[in-house]
């Protein structure tokens, strides 16, 4: 459903990707790891085009996002939610409003078919009891929730999320990837840069390592974990695990 070819980065003289080539089929939950300042939050973008590749190919569903003007970008963009460490809801409307918005006014849905899709995605993440609350007067674990079934109410064909519970308390971390695991078993495409290994080694299909400007490393978790082949590998595992 996703596929990079020879994806390149620049910034300045900073060469933040260098040359990527992967895929993502249908269903496949990819984690990709690395150390901080790699470049994964710039791939993400670019899987999206919130950032505009230097140069080469981001194909979704076999069309080359690079070449789709700004309109024919956005209807595209509605089949890839996007969930970031800061949970942006906005903070005057209320939980169900902030869910209803994007598929209301983008999608120009309905508002009882809007407010029935978004009871379900509330009930999905475990929040149909806060449908009326503010943003606010939530923890950080259950923005970020209310943030994934806001990004799941436009019916997408992936999820891509940065460090979805990086800003997170450590006891709230758990009941966001629950959420996650959860998409994921029920088949979502889900590109996800992590810190949280666990959540990598059980849940993800595919690990990517990414370090100085490549994926240096696309394996099975299990071979990833227990075999990494590169030094680079090696290295960023010693220090994490
Ligand atoms: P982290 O784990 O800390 O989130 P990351 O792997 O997500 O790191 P990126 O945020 O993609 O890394 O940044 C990669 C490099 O690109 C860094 O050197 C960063 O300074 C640079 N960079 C990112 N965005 C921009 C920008 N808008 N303008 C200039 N440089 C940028
Ligand atoms: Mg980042």
């Amino acid at each position: 459903v996703l596929e990079v070819k020879h994806l390149k980065k620049v910034f300045g003289k900073n060469e933040v990707l260098k040359d990527i080539n992967e895929q993502v089929s249908n269903g496949q939950v990819i984690c990709l790891i690395g150390p901080s300042g790699a470049g994964k939050s710039t791939f993400l973008r670019c899987l999206n085009m919130l950032d505009q590749p230097t140069s080469g190919e981001v194909l979704f569903e076999g069309q080359d996002l690079t070449k789709l003007d700004d309109k024919q970008l956005d209807k595209t963009r509605e089949n890839m939610g996007m969930v970031f460490q800061s949970f942006n809801l906005f903070p005057h409307k209320t939980v169900i409003e902030n869910i209803k918005l994007a598929p209301v006014k983008v999608k120009g849905e309905d508002d009882a078919t809007a407010t029935a899709t978004a009871e379900k995605l509330l009930k999905q993440v475990g929040l149909e009891n806060k449908a009326d609350a503010f943003p606010a007067s939530l923890s950080g674990g259950q923005q970020q929730r209310v943030a994934i079934a806001r990004a799941l109410a436009m019916n997408p064909k992936v999820m891509l999320f940065d460090e979805p519970t990086s800003a997170l308390d450590p006891e709230m971390v758990g009941e966001v990837l629950k959420v996650m695991q959860d998409l994921a078993s029920e088949g979502m495409t889900m590109v996800v840069v992590t810190h949280e290994m666990g959540f990598a080694r059980n849940v993800a299909d595919k690990v990517w390592f990414m370090a100085d400007g490549y994926i240096q490393e696309s394996a099975e978790p299990k071979t990833f974990f227990e075999h990494p082949e590169t030094d680079r590998a090696k290295d960023f595992l010693a220090k994490i695990l």
